[in-house]
């Protein structure tokens, strides 16, 4: 029950009405392979993709906010929501639980959105066997030197968390392969763009569109 060119508050009140279903797009990644920033570009201009905010059990960075960048909650209250059953999925990443709202996401999926998550490859992989239609992206750093540059700049990390992220980053990197695509994040602006034709070119495939056809022919 979500309508397009509102804010998301005031399309949760919606009453339901029909749409074709959005695409489902996960972006994966080691940590500080740019994913945010990708998103964060595409989200800008495309009017009918949303990014859902997931929820952790980590403390927030000095920059991020409540409800945009995550919802910061406790461990009870995020274990209590798992035994509800309302994530899409969730995982322990990090030392900490991250958490996809189910409800949310299904929501604007059945009004039409398109909706990303940037969650890692355990929440990727529990998504794909309920979501074969989604488009499964993962962005990675053009060396592991720049990934460790970009991790160290950021600072927003103990050394010991810097250390388990670059150490967790080798592991990540051979998941790559259960992608369909990956996107090698050197400039981000041309990262964004390949990102973009991706998703543009999977919206033209064949069994997404075999409906429209019909549509066509009896206009
Ligand atoms: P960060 O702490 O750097 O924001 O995120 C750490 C990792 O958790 C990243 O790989 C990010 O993609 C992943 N992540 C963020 N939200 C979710 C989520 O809802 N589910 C899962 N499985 N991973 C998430």
């Amino acid at each position: 029950p979500i309508e397009k060119n509102k804010t998301n508050q005031e399309q949760l009140s919606e009453p339901f009405f029909e749409r074709d279903k959005g695409i489902l797009i996960v972006i994966s990644g080691p940590s500080c392979a740019g994913k945010g920033s990708v998103c964060k570009i595409i989200c800008k201009n495309n009017p009918d993709l949303r990014l859902s905010v997931s929820e952790t059990t980590r403390e927030p960075r000095n920059y991020e906010k409540n409800g945009r960048d995550y919802f910061y909650v406790s461990k009870e209250s995020f274990e209590e929501r798992i035994t509800q059953g309302q994530y899409l999925e969730y995982a322990t990443v990090y030392q900490n639980y991250y958490g996809t709202p189910k409800d949310y996401v299904e929501q604007l999926l059945d009004s039409g959105y398109d909706v990303i998550l940037e969650i890692d490859i355990q929440g990727a992989a529990k998504v794909r066997s309920n979501y074969k239609e989604g488009i499964y992206i993962f962005i990675v750093p053009p060396s592991m030197q720049e990934l460790r540059r970009r991790i160290e700049e950021r600072g927003t990390e103990s050394k010991e968390q810097m250390e388990m992220r670059l150490n967790c980053a080798y592991e990540e990197m051979r998941n790559a392969d259960d992608y369909s695509y990956i996107v090698i994040n050197d400039k981000l602006e041309e990262a964004a763009r390949r990102v973009q034709s991706i998703i543009t070119a999977e919206k033209c495939r064949t069994e997404r569109l075999k409906n429209k056809i019909e549509d066509i022919l009896g206009r």
